[in-house]
C-alpha cells in the first residue's frame, strides 16, 4: 500500500488516533453516533497493514448489515487496503463453513433454508398448533430470538419466563414447535441463517486441526456495531478468537436496537473487564452532523431512562451551522407521503443527488405509501429491506438462468444485450412496473444488468461466465449491486449509515413506539433508541413527521410520538401555528420557504421562494396557490414545494 505508517493517522483527532495506532491486542471504543467509530477502526486495520503488523489476509472485520459491511470495504479501499475481510457475521461464517463443511460433515454444503415460514408452519401442524400468518411469523421470531440466545428447544420456556417474552402460544407449546422445525428443517437438509453461526461455531470449538487452520489463518479480529452482538455471535467471535485478544470493538450503548432479537451491550460495557489491559477510547466530537442535528440527538438520548454507566456521552457537534430540524404534522398518512415526496423532488432539484437522501420508517409496511408518492413524482427510489439482495427469490431464478446460458454456445454478441435477454425470461421488462413490490423485484433485476454494464466497461472482453464468476464472488461477500435512487429504509437498516438529509415518518403514537411495546418500558426505551439512531443519520438536512389518521377523511385518532416531547421548538408549537394562519389568511409577510429570507416584493404572491433560490415556479402552482390561501381549496399540493408543510399544520 501506498499510505504506510502513521502518515494516514493524521485525517484522525487525537482520540481516534489513539484508538487507531494502540498496538495489537484488545482495543474498545465506546462512543455516540457521527463520532468515527468506523472510521477509526478502518484506519486502525490500515496503519496495521501499512506498517507491517499484518498482512491483509489475516484480519477479519465483521458487523451487522451487508450494507454497513459494503462501506466498509468501500473505505478500506479508499485507503489503499486490499484483501482485508470485511463481511456480516453471517457472510464469514457462511464462507467459512462452505470451507469446512466436507471435513466435517463430509457432505456437499446444505443450502440455505428458502420460504421460513413454510417449515415453521408444517412445525406448528406437526404440534397440533393453529397458527394464522402473524402467528407464524411471531413463531418464528421466538425461534430466532432462541437460537440467537443459544437456547436450545427444552430450555425455551424457562428462558422466555425470565425475560418475560411476550410468547404468541404457550411457551411449552412454542418449544415444540421450535423442536419439531429443527426436525423438518435437518431432514430436508438446509440451513437457516442461524444454523450458519451455529455449525461453523461447532466445527471450531469440536474439530481441532480446523481450528488450527482458521486461527493459523486470521489474526486480527475488528467488530463494528458491537452494541448490537447476540450471545451466539460472542460465541462464534470466542471461537475465531480461540484465547487469543487481537480484538477491536467499537460501539454505542445507546444505539442498542435488537435486543429484541437477543442483543445486549453487555459484551461491549463489560470488555475492560474481560481484557483489563484494553485500550479504552471515548469519542465525544460528532463529524457527521451539523449542531442543529446533534442537539436534537443529544436531546432525544437524554430522555432515555436506565441508560448504563459507560453509555453517557454528550455529542459535541463539530459541523457548520446548518438548517434547523423541520417538524410537520399531517392530516393522513397520504398527505404525509405526499409533503415528503415534494420535499424530495425539492432537495433534488437543488442538486441534492438522490443517494444522499433517505426516508427512513419504523416498520417496512410504511414503505408503501412512500413508494406511491415517489413513484408519482417520477423519482427514482429503492427500499432497503432484509438486504439480502442475493437470496431474494428473483434474483436466484436470475443467477440460475444466468448459469445456464454461460453453457450454452455462445455467441460473440455484445456481454449486455445477452444478459438483458436472459433476464426478460424471469421478469425483467423493457419498461418498469408502476411500483410496490413489482417495482422493487424489477429494480433488483436491473441492478444485475448494470453489473454486467460495469464489467463489460473495465474488464476488456469480459464475458458471460466472467460476469457470473463476479455476481458469484459478490454473492459470497453479501456484496450486493447497489441501486440508484433516494433510500427507503426501516431505521434498523440504517444503522451506520448517512446521508445529507434524512425524512423521518410515521412519529405517531402506536408507530413509535410500536404499538407492543407500550407498557413496557424495556421495549419503549429501545424504541427511543430507534429514534436516535434515524436522527443521528443526517449529515444537514432533518425532517420529522407524522399524520393524524391513516387515511384521508379517517377518525384523527393519532396522536404524535411521546418522543417528540420537549423537542419541537416553542414557537413551532404556538408561534408558528399562528403565522401558518396569518399566511393564509394573508396578514403576514411571507418568507421565502427554501431559506427564511423575506421575499422580493414583486414575488409575494408566489409565497414559496424568495426568487434567489434555485427552483422553477409554475403558473400552475401560483393559481393554485391563490386558491388555497383564499379558502377555496382546503389543501395545497404543489411540487416541488412544501408549501402546505404549514398549511397542515394550520388544519
Ligand atoms: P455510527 O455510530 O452512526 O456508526 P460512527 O461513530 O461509526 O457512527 P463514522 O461513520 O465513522 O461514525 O463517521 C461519521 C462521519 O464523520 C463520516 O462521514 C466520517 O468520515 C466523518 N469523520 C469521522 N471522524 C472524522 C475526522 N476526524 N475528521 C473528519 N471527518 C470525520
Ligand atoms: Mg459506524
Amino acid at each position: 500500500p501506498t499510505n504506510t505508517g502513521s502518515g494516514m493517522l493524521e485525517a484522525l483527532d487525537p482520540e481516534q488516533r489513539a484508538a487507531a495506532s494502540a498496538p495489537r491486542g484488545p482495543v474498545c471504543v465506546l462512543a455516540g453516533a457521527g463520532t468515527g467509530k468506523t472510521r477509526t477502526i478502518t484506519h486502525r486495520i490500515a496503519h496495521l497493514i501499512g506498517s507491517g503488523h499484518i498482512s491483509a489476509g489475516q484480519v477479519l472485520a465483521v458487523t451487522f448489515t451487508a450494507r454497513a459491511a459494503g462501506e466498509m470495504r468501500t473505505r478500506l479501499r479508499a485507503l489503499g487496503v486490499h484483501g482485508a475481510q470485511a463481511l456480516t457475521f453471517h457472510a464469514a461464517a457462511r464462507r467459512q463453513l462452505r470451507y469446512f463443511w466436507p471435513r466435517v460433515v463430509g457432505d456437499r454444503p446444505w443450502d440455505l433454508l428458502d420460504g421460513k415460514l413454510r417449515f415453521v408452519g408444517q412445525a406448528a401442524q406437526r404440534v397440533g398448533l393453529g397458527a394464522d400468518a402473524e402467528i407464524l411469523r411471531d413463531l418464528a421470531t421466538e425461534i430466532e430470538w432462541a437460537k440467537a440466545s443459544l437456547v436450545a428447544p427444552d430450555d425455551y420456556p424457562i428462558a422466555a419466563a425470565r425475560v418475560q417474552r411476550d410468547t404468541p402460544a404457550p411457551t411449552a407449546q412454542v418449544a415444540e414447535v421450535y423442536r419439531a422445525y429443527e426436525e423438518i428443517k435437518n431432514s430436508a437438509r438446509v440451513l437457516d441463517f442461524d444454523d450458519l453461526l451455529l455449525h461453523t461455531t461447532a466445527a471450531l470449538e469440536e474439530h481441532d486441526e480446523v481450528a488450527r487452520e482458521f486461527r493459523d489463518r486470521y489474526r486480527c479480529f475488528v467488530v463494528d456495531e458491537y452494541q448490537d452482538v447476540t450471545p451466539l455471535q460472542q460465541r462464534l467471535l470466542d471461537a475465531w478468537l480461540g484465547g487469543r485478544d487481537d480484538l477491536t470493538v467499537v460501539g454505542d450503548a445507546n444505539q442498542t436496537i435488537y435486543s429484541f432479537g437477543g442483543a445486549s451491550p453487555r459484551p461491549l460495557l463489560e470488555f475492560t473487564r474481560r481484557f483489563p489491559d484494553a485500550t479504552v477510547v471515548r469519542l465525544e466530537r460528532d463529524y457527521r452532523s451539523t449542531p442543529q442535528v446533534v442537539d436534537l440527538a443529544n436531546s432525544v438520548i437524554a430522555a432515555a431512562r436506565n441508560r448504563p454507566a459507560g453509555s453517557r456521552l454528550r455529542l459535541i457537534g463539530q459541523r457548520p451551522d446548518g438548517p434547523d430540524p423541520r417538524f410537520a404534522e399531517y392530516e393522513d398518512e397520504p398527505s404525509e407521503a405526499a409533503a415528503v415526496a415534494a420535499r424530495v423532488r425539492y432537495l433534488l432539484n437543488a442538486g441534492v443527488a438522490a443517494s444522499e437522501i433517505a426516508i427512513l420508517y419504523r416498520v417496512n409496511a410504511q414503505s408503501e405509501a412512500y413508494e406511491r408518492a415517489l413513484a408519482e413524482m417520477g423519482v427514482p427510489y429503492l427500499v432497503r429491506g432484509g438486504e439480502r439482495f442475493f437470496e431474494r427469490r428473483e434474483i436466484r431464478q436470475a443467477m440460475a438462468a444466468l448459469r445456464t446460458a454461460t453453457v450454452e454456445r455462445s455467441t460473440d454478441e455484445d456481454l449486455v444485450m445477452v444478459v438483458r435477454r436472459v433476464l426478460a425470461k424471469v421478469g425483467l421488462t423493457e419498461q418498469p412496473p408502476a411500483g410496490g413490490a413489482a417495482k422493487e423485484r424489477w429494480d433488483a433485476l436491473l441492478a444485475l444488468v448494470e453489473v454486467a454494464e460495469e464489467l463489460s466497461s473495465t474488464v476488456e472482453g469480459a464475458d458471460m461466465s466472467r460476469y457470473v464468476a463476479e455476481l458469484e464472488q459478490r454473492a459470497a461477500a453479501q456484496h450486493p449491486p447497489t441501486v440508484e435512487g433516494v433510500t427507503l429504509a426501516s431505521l434498523h437498516a440504517a444503522k451506520g449509515l448517512e446521508w445529507d438529509a434524512v425524512f423521518l415518518v410515521g412519529l405517531a403514537e402506536g408507530i413509535l413506539p410500536i404499538q407492543h411495546a407500550d407498557g413496557d418500558e424495556a421495549a419503549v426505551e429501545e424504541e427511543r433508541r430507534l429514534f436516535y439512531v434515524g436522527v443521528t443519520r443526517a449529515r444537514e438536512h432533518l425532517w420529522l413527521s407524522w399524520s393524524l389518521s391513516r387515511h384521508p377523511g379517517g377518525r384523527r385518532h393519532r396522536r404524535r410520538s411521546r418522543f417528540l416531547h420537549g423537542l419541537l421548538p416553542e414557537h413551532h408549537s404556538a408561534a408558528r401555528l399562528g403565522r401558518a394562519r396569518q399566511l393564509r389568511d394573508g396578514t403576514a409577510k411571507p418568507r421565502c420557504r427554501v431559506c427564511g429570507g423575506p421575499l422580493l416584493e414583486t414575488m409575494e404572491i408566489k409565497l414559496a421562494r424568495c426568487g434567489r433560490c434555485p427552483s422553477n415556479v409554475d403558473e400552475d402552482l401560483l393559481a393554485r396557490l391563490k386558491e388555497w390561501r383564499t379558502g377555496r381549496a382546503r389543501e395545497l399540493r404543489v411540487p416541488p414545494f412544501v408549501v402546505f408543510t404549514d398549511a397542515t399544520l394550520v388544519a
